[in-house]
């Protein structure tokens, strides 16, 4: 299966990409982690996209289309995947198509999980992640008598995204009208977009994707 999961910063991509990579035997590919890596081990790339993700703006097309390539090409032609924040261009949408062609492979889908504006903020600006498990949770799920812990390992070793900040949020989120929400039209011009409300528990919207994909 190979399928692009699609949604503004906040809608539950990467939760659901997690959640599908084990019931569907694919695995997950997200821009925005690999980039978050590469700045972690101060890689070359990783210096270079590190400004343009503090500030909630787009790194450059030829940037993530060469990490697309380089992680698909190592998976192997016979494991599927799921796409997370990949594409969000529509120049990155036809790369990915001329790379799916060069393989002779092509796109099963593209779920698109669908949240109100008002849901996002509050989602992105209470989220923690977990440097130890890499969990991501909402500051709502913490102890409130305890100090804060990740909820689902214990480690006290846990982070707010630099871009999870109101204002870069705000940057995120005109980005994605700007310059992502064409690719979502042009994915239903060509009959492969489904919408899910994402909405609801983590495990609701995983059951109505799956319903989906049946
Ligand atoms: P995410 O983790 O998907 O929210 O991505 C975090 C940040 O990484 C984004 O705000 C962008 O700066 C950058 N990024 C992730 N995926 C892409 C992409 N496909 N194209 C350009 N920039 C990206």
């Amino acid at each position: 299966m190979r399928l692009v999961l699609f949604g503004p910063p906040g809608a539950g991509k990467g939760t659901q990409a997690k959640k599908m990579e084990s019931f569907y035997s694919a695995t997950q590919i997200s821009t925005g982690d690999l980039l978050r890596q590469a700045q972690a081990d101060g890689t070359e790339l990783g210096v270079r996209a590190a400004e343009f993700m503090r500030e909630g703006k787009l790194v450059p097309d030829e940037v993530v289309v060469g990490l697309i390539e380089e992680k698909t090409a190592k998976l192997g032609s016979n494991r599927g995947y799921l796409l997370d924040g990949f594409p969000r261009t529509i120049a990155q949408l036809e790369s990915l198509q001329e790379m799916l062609e060069r393989n002779g492979q092509t796109l099963d889908g593209v779920i698109s999980i669908e949240v109100p504006e008002e849901l996002l903020m509050e989602r992105l600006c209470g989220r923690w992640s977990c440097k130890g498990c890499n969990s991501v949770m909402h500051e709502r799920d913490f102890d409130k008598s305890n100090k804060r812990v990740c909820i689902s390992c214990g480690s006290e070793n846990i982070y707010q995204r630099e871009d999870d900040k109101p204002k870069a949020i705000q940057q995120r989120l005109k980005t994605f009208e700007d310059q992502t929400a064409p690719v979502k039209a042009k994915y239903g011009e060509l009959g492969l977009l489904a919408k899910v409300d994402g909405v609801g528990s983590p495990d609701e919207v995983f059951n109505r994707i799956k319903e989906t994909l049946k």
